[in-house]
């Protein structure tokens, strides 16, 4: 067996339908008196529910959270941390929102109580994301990542369906790319398998039925977990792709993952077969490439760059970002087959 490293982070996690009765009691536990209640101007209505749970220890909503966090609203958040004199944040949302936690927490050392409503897994990461000047830069620091993090599956009832399918599949990604990662651990590749299996069996649920709470359950499970091994192990080309692409031309995230992610898993077959086989059995198929793009297919997600906008001359541009400062992978990146994996994705074909 090989030798590795396994670093745990703690964060507490509170599990299950109708979990969010416990908001009180965990805020508690942080020791809040004046928490500040972060979400998109979509989701204000989660925020003040919120905010009515826990009355006097709400210090305000902040409700300007968006995508890819921009400066000037993790600043303009900041200020209004301080001037209420907010000693937690509470961030009730997908990514976008954590990501406007985060960016609190790593200038003020603010608590962060998360209560994740995508299955985009930052809740469970050290990493934190800010965009200037049209450029996102990411970075790790243990002070960003939440310290609670409240799991109610009836808080995604309200993601539709064509979210639900493109953000469970952005998950399922973590897990995937962590079971090559350079620095995988056995414990990582179990999470890693069983939450890819909770979303293949729970996305095609919800499919069938979008108020399943089984169904929500399994997926925000799946999410937990994919999650998690996003946040303890390095990625590769996928997430270089999806961070070049959403960065460069602004597409949208969960679905530019969806689109990637098969022709990405087809780049590294052959250099990681362990990986393959593993994520192959968790989804019940007999090829992860294939099987990935099948399953989005299947869940009427998008397959291409193109109906995500993304311009056709701009894939050779593309092709030069993405092997500048490259993550570790296990196929070495070649431009002409990183522009045919590109050329592929724009088009839909299925995944070579
Ligand atoms: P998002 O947070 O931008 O949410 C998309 C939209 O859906 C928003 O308008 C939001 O208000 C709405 N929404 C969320 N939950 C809802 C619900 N249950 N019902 C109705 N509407 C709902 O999207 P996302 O995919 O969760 O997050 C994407 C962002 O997160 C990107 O910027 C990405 O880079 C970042 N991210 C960061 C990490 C990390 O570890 N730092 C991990 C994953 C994603």
């Amino acid at each position: 067996m090989q030798a590795f490293t396994y670093t745990s982070a703690a964060a507490r996690v509170i599990f299950g339908h109708g979990s969010l009765q416990h908001l009180v009691r965990e805020t508690e536990l942080l020791g809040a008196q004046r928490a500040l209640v972060l979400c998109t101007p979509g989701q204000r209505a989660e925020a003040e529910r919120v905010a009515a749970l826990i009355g006097a220890r709400c210090a305000g909503i902040f409700d300007q959270a968006v995508m890819h966090v921009p400066i000037e609203t993790a600043r303009h958040a900041r200020e209004v941390a301080r001037a209420l004199g907010a000693d937690c944040a509470i961030a009730i949302g997908g990514g976008s929102t954590m990501g406007l936690g985060k960016a609190i927490a790593l200038e003020s050392e603010l608590p962060i109580l998360a209560i994740p409503t995508t299955y985009a897994g930052s809740e469970m990461t050290p990493i934190y994301g800010l965009t200037e000047a049209g450029r996102k830069k990411t970075g790790r620091d243990a002070r960003v990542l939440p310290r609670t993090v409240i799991y109610d599956p009836a808080l995604s009832l309200g993601l539709p369906l064509d979210l639900s399918v493109t953000s469970g599949i952005n998950a399922m990604a973590h897990a995937a790319e962590g079971l090559y990662a350079p620095d995988a651990n056995p414990i990582m590749s179990l999470l890693a398998e069983e939450g890819l299996r909770a979303l293949a069996e729970g996305l095609p649920q919800l499919a069938a039925r979008a108020d399943d709470i089984d169904a929500r359950s399994r997926c925000l499970y799946g999410a937990w977990l994919c999650g998690t091994v996003l946040g303890n192990v390095g990625m590769s080309l996928h997430h270089k792709l999806c961070h070049t692409l959403g960065g460069s031309y602004n597409l949208p995230h969960a679905q530019t993952h969806t689109v990637i992610l098969p022709h990405a898993l087809a780049y590294n077959a052959a250099a990681a077969p362990q990986a393959m086989q593993r994520i192959a059995r968790a989804l019940g198929v007999e090829d992860a490439a294939q099987g990935v793009y099948a399953l989005a297919r299947a869940l009427h997600a998008p397959l291409s760059l193109k109906e995500l906008g993304m311009p056709y001359e701009a894939l050779a541009q593309c092709t030069e970002i993405a092997l500048q400062n490259a993550y570790a992978n296990p196929r070495p990146l070649q431009r002409e087959a990183l522009h045919a994996l590109l050329e592929d994705a724009w088009h839909g074909r299925p995944p070579a």
